[in-house]
C-alpha cells in the first residue's frame, strides 16, 4: 500500500491509499480520483515529497510520529458509479458550448469585448484567456464562463 498526499482542483487537500503507484497512475488516468470534501475528479498528487513524513522534525514530540500512525485517519473514496456519466454531461455540455462557436484562441478577451459591445455580430466564441484578462471581462459585465475541463485534459 502507498499512501499519496492528494489535492483537488478547489485546494483541497486530502490522503489516499493505493495498492501501488502502478494502481494510482491507472486510477488517476481513468478519472477516478475524487476529492472527498467536494466530488471533484480533477485531482492530483500534492507537490510534496514523500520523505517529509517519515523524517523526524525538531519540534515533534517524542511519540507523536507512532501516535499518529495507529489512530491516523486517511480520507478514502470511492469512485462513484455514476461518475462515468457526468463526464459524458460534462463532455456533452462542452460540445454544446463550442459547436457553434468561433475558436478564437488567446483573443478569447477581445473578442468577447467586441461581442459584448456589440462591434460585431453576436455570436458564440470559445478560446483562452489570463486571469486578468477574465477578472477585467467580469468587470465590465461581459458574459463568459469557464469551459469546464475534462479529466483527460489533465493527463
Ligand atoms: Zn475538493
Amino acid at each position: 500500500m502507498i499512501r499519496y498526499a492528494l489535492h483537488c482542483d478547489r485546494g483541497h487537500e486530502f490522503e489516499a491509499w493505493f495498492g501501488s503507484s502502478t494502481d494510482y497512475d491507472r486510477i488517476a488516468a481513468a478519472g477516478e480520483n475524487t476529492c472527498p470534501f467536494c466530488g471533484s475528479t480533477f485531482v492530483e498528487k500534492a507537490l510534496m515529497a514523500p520523505a517529509v513524513g517519515g523524517r523526524a522534525r525538531a519540534d515533534d514530540k517524542p511519540n507523536k510520529e507512532t501516535e499518529r500512525g495507529k489512530g491516523e485517519k486517511v480520507a478514502l473514496a470511492a469512485p462513484d458509479p455514476r461518475q462515468a456519466a457526468f463526464r459524458e454531461a460534462l463532455k456533452e455540455f462542452r460540445r454544446k458550448l463550442t459547436e457553434n462557436a468561433d475558436y478564437v484562441g488567446d483573443r478569447f478577451a477581445e473578442e468577447a469585448r467586441k461581442i459584448h459591445y456589440s462591434e460585431v455580430e453576436p455570436h458564440g466564441i470559445y478560446g483562452e484567456a489570463t486571469a486578468e484578462e477574465a477578472e477585467g471581462l467580469a468587470e465590465e459585465g461581459v458574459a463568459f464562463q469557464p469551459l469546464p475541463p475534462l479529466p483527460e485534459d489533465r493527463n
